[in-house]
């Protein structure tokens, strides 16, 4: 990496390109339109940015999870559906309709408050095994009324174990089939693929899909048939270097001990940035191409690496995650390092971090 010129300190360099032709792959393997999944500042990456770069992409609309991310979405000039997925409650129902955003909805009460109180679209959600929201599917006997009154304009389901290949998704699929055979019509549209399952089936059976993770640059396990580009680089200058000698520790509890003659740098960003404490004597980074390991405890602004033998000055950029030359640290590897699931290292990079869209 050499952006002399650029003044950062630390930040993200965001891939629109690569994120795009993610899209543009998974919409092909799964020959269906995408539902782009960009709650949480579109995973963290930063969602006007990764919205505006996906609009070129055939698109059924976009998915978020609360009422104030669909109205973030709506600002940006979104005209096609926004999809609440978390279930909202009646203090949302203003909002919604403001926003012309569309809830997801299972349970009958909320169904009927929500079309009481002159609501618009909604999804019925269908609960396969997730137990997290949404009517069970052996149960929408319970809902067979609100939706005969009121019908919704889709429904879906949601699986728990895409990425695994255990049998679970086609056990879930079958009972999303079932509970559609016992409502009183057939909505028209239906949907259920996230990323893990849009990899494993083609073409999806569907109306349109729900990616999201794959999207922003995560693969999804040893059976997916497609694989994405990453998105997401950290990147991060050394401000400092020092020759350690054997025997003298680096950082706070003095956790990692000079066992050679060692060449230290202190990079610009800590825990505070999402680079995680626990990546302290495990995370990997790249350097001028080649791998460097942290040295010590990370802490909050700054982070040590062991460099022996990279020659390095100050200014010269660290890619914690990301690509540098022909080599790449993923979102996976960091979240291997510090026992967290790649979903969360993404969503963990803090606003510290300007995000920087090419
Ligand atoms: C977050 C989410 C997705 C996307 O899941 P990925 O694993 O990131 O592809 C799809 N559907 C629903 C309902 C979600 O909440």
């Amino acid at each position: 990496m050499n952006r002399s010129s650029d003044p950062l300190r630390a930040w993200i360099d965001i891939d629109l390109g690569a994120l795009v032709r993610n899209g543009e792959r998974l919409a092909r393997h799964a020959a269906a339109p995408l539902l782009p999944m960009v709650k949480a500042d579109a995973y963290g990456l930063g969602v006007g940015p990764v919205v505006r770069a996906l609009k070129s992409l055939p698109l059924q609309g976009f998915g978020v999870a609360t009422a104030s991310e669909g109205m973030e979405v709506r600002a940006l000039g979104v005209t096609r559906p926004v999809l609440v997925f978390t279930p909202v409650l009646p203090l949302d129902f203003a909002a919604l309709r403001d926003a012309n955003l569309t809830p997801c909805l299972g349970d009958p009460a909320a169904i009927g408050a929500w079309t009481a109180a002159g609501g618009g679209a909604w999804h019925l959600a269908i609960d396969t095994g997730m137990q997290r929201a949404g009517i069970r599917w052996d149960r929408v006997a319970d809902v067979a009324d609100a939706v005969r009154a009121h019908p919704p304009e889709g429904a879906f389901t949601h699986f728990h174990s895409a990425e695994s290949d255990d049998g679970s998704l086609e056990c879930q699929e079958q009972r999303f089939r079932e509970a559609l055979a016992a409502l009183p019509a057939l909505p028209p549209q239906l949907h259920a693929e996230n990323s893990g399952a849009i990899a494993r089936r083609s073409p999806s059976a569907w109306s349109f899909v729900r990616p999201g993770v794959f999207l922003y640059g995560v693969g999804s396990g040893a059976g997916a048939a497609i694989h994405p580009e990453p998105v997401a680089h950290v990147r991060a200058r050394i401000v400092d270097l020092h020759d350690v000698h054997v025997g003298e520790s680096v950082s706070y509890g003095a956790s990692w001990t000079a066992a050679v003659p060692s060449r230290i740098a202190t990079v610009a960003a800590g825990y505070a940035d999402g680079y995680r404490r626990s990546l302290g004597n495990a995370g990997t980074a790249l350097l001028h191409g080649r791998r460097v390991r942290v040295a010590g405890t990370v802490t909050m602004d700054m982070t040590m690496f062991d460099v022996t033998g990279v020659p390095c000055g100050t200014g010269d950029i660290v890619t914690l995650m990301g690509r540098d030359a022909d080599q790449l640290v993923t979102a996976e590897d960091v979240g291997a390092a510090c026992g967290l699931s790649p979903y969360e290292v993404l969503t963990g990079l803090r606003q510290r971090l300007p995000r920087v869209a090419a």
